[in-house]
């Protein structure tokens, strides 16, 4: 572990210490205070040692993310005891759940459009970001790619979800909107964590605004031809100051815009990866019918694809299909 991380937590560790003296001088007969007092004092005898940090099985580096949140832990994930393993997989089964409602809709129909998406993490919990949020009329949707994986990944998702749910209730325009997540996530995410983001609104009219922030080109189909968006920006909580525009274009009723993350233009079989081609090449060949048929059809093509190979990444793929001018909203 660094030394910088070290006297982090030894900091974190002589504060802990304080506040439970507290407790326990409060409630003296609360057993489980001193026990706890005893865990930290024994984390801060294997720091003078240089021990700490050292999984007490096989001597190995702990995750130094467990340990950041949480300085006690003694055992690498690999070597949890089995109440250990349960508690964490009962965290992880929670942290899912509570993931799987904060997706939109299934079949959401707003103003004139119609929607289908498919979200898949590769583990409990996914670092993708998927929502789409009916305002003012418009219909708003968003897709995302948190760097990293796991916990800290579907963390930084959620606080995503809660800032573009705000956000959107203020009518701002597309680019300031970006401009405003881009900055409250800077400042809230760690060095190192950042977040892919393609974003827009649809209105009644087919006017679609929208901004790619460093993530894999949208496709856009119908009877113009094929367009891709490709980024303009870069991702999400890089730069505080950076600014963000908005591109725009007309669709018109039958035209269908398919979003995607990486979980599908980068998965791979033995021979080669799947890549944006082969994914423009299926949305101009299948995009006729309703977007869920579209999604249905790309996931046959990615299973044949992968011949039943284990996948890598979290998965989640986007369709939104003009349907008519303002057929329901
Ligand atoms: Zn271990």
């Amino acid at each position: 572990m660094a030394t910088l991380e070290v006297s982090f937590l030894n900091s974190q560790l002589q504060e802990r210490k304080h506040r439970l003296e507290q407790a326990i001088t409060l409630a003296p007969q609360h057993a489980g205070l001193a026990g706890l007092l005893r865990e930290v004092d024994s984390a801060l005898e294997r720091m003078d040692r240089g021990t700490y940090g050292l999984c007490e099985t096989c001597h190995e580096p702990v995750e130094g993310d467990r340990l950041l949140a949480d300085p006690l832990v003694r055992y690498c994930l690999d070597h949890l005891t089995p109440p250990q393993r349960d508690a964490l997989q009962r965290d992880l089964d929670l942290a899912s759940q509570l993931q799987r409602n904060l997706l939109p809709q299934v079949g959401l129909q707003s103003g004139g459009w119609e929607t289908s998406y498919h979200y898949e993490p590769v583990g409990p919990v996914s670092g993708d970001y998927c929502d789409l949020i009916p305002s003012d009329g418009h219909l708003f949707f968003v897709l995302g790619d948190v760097s990293g994986k796991g916990v800290a990944a579907c963390m930084l998702m959620t606080q995503l979800h809660a800032l573009f749910r705000s956000l959107t209730k203020m009518s701002l325009p597309l680019g300031q909107m970006v401009s405003q997540a881009n900055r409250v996530f800077c400042e809230s995410a760690l060095a190192g964590q950042y977040v892919t983001v393609v974003c827009g609104q649809a209105k009644p009219t087919g006017e679609v605004e929208i901004h790619n922030a460093g993530h894999l080109p949208a496709i856009v189909v119908g009877k113009g031809g094929v367009l891709r968006i490709e980024s303009t920006g870069v991702p999400l909580g890089m730069f505080s100051e950076v600014e963000f525009s908005a591109t725009r274009l007309q669709m018109e009723v039958g035209d269908t815009m398919f979003l995607y993350t990486d979980g599908l233009s980068e998965a791979s079989n033995a021979q080669n990866e799947y890549g944006v081609e082969s994914v423009t090449q299926l949305v101009r060949q299948r995009c006729v019918g309703p977007p869920a048929q579209l999604i249905a059809a790309c996931l046959e093509d990615l299973r044949s694809f992968e011949k039943g190979g284990a996948r890598f990444d979290d998965l989640t793929l986007l369709a939104i299909r003009r349907v008519g001018p303002s057929a329901t909203n």
